[in-house]
This record gives C-alpha cells, structure tokens and sequence, in this order.
C-alpha cells in the first residue's frame, strides 16, 4: 500500500483509508471485521467524526490492541469548535474510540467560532500530546487562505473535501492551493457516496475497459484516478470485508496517463461552481 505524507512533516498513511460513516447503522461484527480486514491489508487511515453517531464506539472495538498500526483521525463539529469546546469534543472522542491520541483532527467544515479559538484549541491538544496533528474539512479557499492567515505556513495537515467522479469542483482551485501549501487533500465521498456511474453508461464502460487491462475492477480505478497526484488521499466507506478487500487492492494501481486522458474526458470537471460542493 502506498503511503503519502499528511501535510509537510507529519507522518505519511495509506493512500487508500476507511470511512465510518453510517458504519454503526449496519450489523456490528460484520462493520468490525470490515475494519480490520482493511486493516490488515494496510489501509490504516481511519477516518470518523464525532458526528458519525456511533462509530467511534465501532472503531474502538476494530482498533483494540493494535492502535499502533492505525492512522486515526475524528472532527469536531463546528457548532463546538470554541476554544474550550474543541478541547472537550477531543477528549469526549478520545473517550469513545478507547485510546490517548489522534493522527488528526480536523473541523468538519467552517463554522461561526473564530478561527484563532479553534486553532489555538487544535495547539493546546497537540502540546498535551492529544492528537499529532490537525486539519479541516469542506475548506474552500477562501476559508483556506483566512485559515493560513492564523496558522501560518505548515502547519495545516489536510483538507478533507468531496471528490469523485462526478464531481471534481476541488480540481478549480482547492487542490492547487494545497499543493502550493503542502496540504493533503483527502477525497470523501469517492463513489459519490451512492452515486457510483452504472456499469451500462459511458463513463462505466470506460471504467470496465481500464479495469479489465489491469484485471481491476471499475471501483479501483476510480480510486486510483482520484489519488492520481501527490497531495491526494481516498477515504471510501465500506462495511464489508469484501468490499474493503477490494478497495485495499486500488492502493497498488497505477494507470497510464492515457487512461487518465480517457478519464478526465469521459467525467469533465465542469465550471468552477460559486461554493465548493459538499455533502
Ligand atoms: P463512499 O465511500 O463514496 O461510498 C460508500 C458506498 O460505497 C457504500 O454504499 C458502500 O457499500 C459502497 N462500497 C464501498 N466499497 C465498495 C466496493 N468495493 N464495492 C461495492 N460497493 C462499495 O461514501 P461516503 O461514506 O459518503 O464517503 C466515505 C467517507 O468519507 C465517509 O464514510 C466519511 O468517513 C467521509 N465523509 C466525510 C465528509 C465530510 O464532510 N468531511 C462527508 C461525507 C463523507 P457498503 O457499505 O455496503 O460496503
């Protein structure tokens, strides 16, 4: 499994991770096994949020006795990111994923506590060795650039935001800044969260023909366009072991600048939109 950097000087993780949302919704051991077959096959980058209902108590069940291996990273909700709110969101995550620190914790959009409160409360928790690092999500530049303007350069691990085939809006703007600020992008949502293209459209049939070259399927092709660049991480949601076996297998593909051409054609990014798409 590649590995890349999660903004400039903080540990690297998979490039393919897991996401938890609505994981508490199904059968438990069967969200579990999923976890850690994931796992075992090197996608250590968990992803949740206090947000998710429950599935910091699912994780912690998957992580027991091997948070080593695991890159964990939760968000605290912007109506709670004050100063002291954001303090106590960490320690109450903390709590229900059973462990002492996060990889990365990140404000899950931009809300109406000031910025300077959040991030000072992000600095607080990582001198008290609480989490590692900290990022955001849902950050268009603009809140980026206001961000910077508080953070200062490096200090930014990530910026989690939509990204699929259907929608590639981050590609405008989003995605370069962070390459310039060393930010890791990290695509949510990468099969459209139930919108994956049906295997009898064009874009599916092109997905089909790249796959069957690589003996792949269409899903890890998507997943290996979508981390086609340096700065870019994939967190797809899956709670099977099958489907999580599956999605490990596209931290291993590599395709060929014309499938990327093919790629790129098939599924245009479109206009620039007025704000940055989200779910
Ligand atoms: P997603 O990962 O795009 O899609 C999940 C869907 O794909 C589920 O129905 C899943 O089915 C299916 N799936 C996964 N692997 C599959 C496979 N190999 N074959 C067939 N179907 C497969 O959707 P998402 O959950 O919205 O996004 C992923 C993660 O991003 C979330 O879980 C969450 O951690 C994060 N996220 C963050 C934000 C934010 O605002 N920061 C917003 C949305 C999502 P099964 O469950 O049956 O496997």
């Amino acid at each position: 499994m590649e590995q890349k950097a999660f903004g400039t000087g903080n540990p690297s993780t998979s490039v393919i991770g897991q996401g938890t949302w609505y994981l508490d919704r199904g059968d438990r051991q069967r969200a579990i096994a999923a976890l850690q077959r994931g796992l075992d096959l090197g996608m250590s980058h968990i992803d949740t949020a206090e947000m998710y209902g429950e599935a910091e108590l699912v994780i912690a069940d998957a992580i027991a006795g091997r948070r080593d291996e695991v890159f964990l990273v939760s968000k605290v909700l912007p109506s709670n990111a004050s100063r002291r709110g954001t303090v106590t969101a960490c320690e109450r995550s903390l709590k229900r994923l059973n462990t002492d620190r996060l990889d990365c914790y990140l404000l899950h959009w931009p809300g109406s506590s000031p910025l300077e409160d959040t991030v000072a409360a992000f600095e607080e928790l990582k001198r008290a060795g609480k989490i590692r690092s900290w990022g955001v999500s849902n950050f268009d530049v603009d809140d980026l650039d206001e961000l910077h303007e508080v953070a200062g350069e490096g200090n930014i691990a990530c910026n989690q935001v939509l990204y699929h085939l259907k929608e590639r809006a981050i590609e405008h703007a989003v995605l370069p800044w962070c390459e310039r600020h060393g930010v890791a992008v990290v695509a949510y949502s990468p099969f459209g969260h139930d919108d994956f293209p049906a295997g009898s459209s064009a874009g599916g049939k092109l997905l089909q023909r790249v796959a069957d070259a690589h003996g792949a399927t269409p899903r890890q092709v998507a997943l290996a366009f979508l981390t086609r660049s340096s700065a870019l991480l994939a967190i797809p949601k899956a709670s099977s072991a099958e489907h999580a076996a599956e999605n490990a297998a596209a931290g291993a593909l590599e395709l060929t600048k014309d499938e990327i051409a093919a790629l790129d054609q098939t599924f245009p990014r479109g206009a620039r939109p007025r704000g940055l798409p989200m779910l």
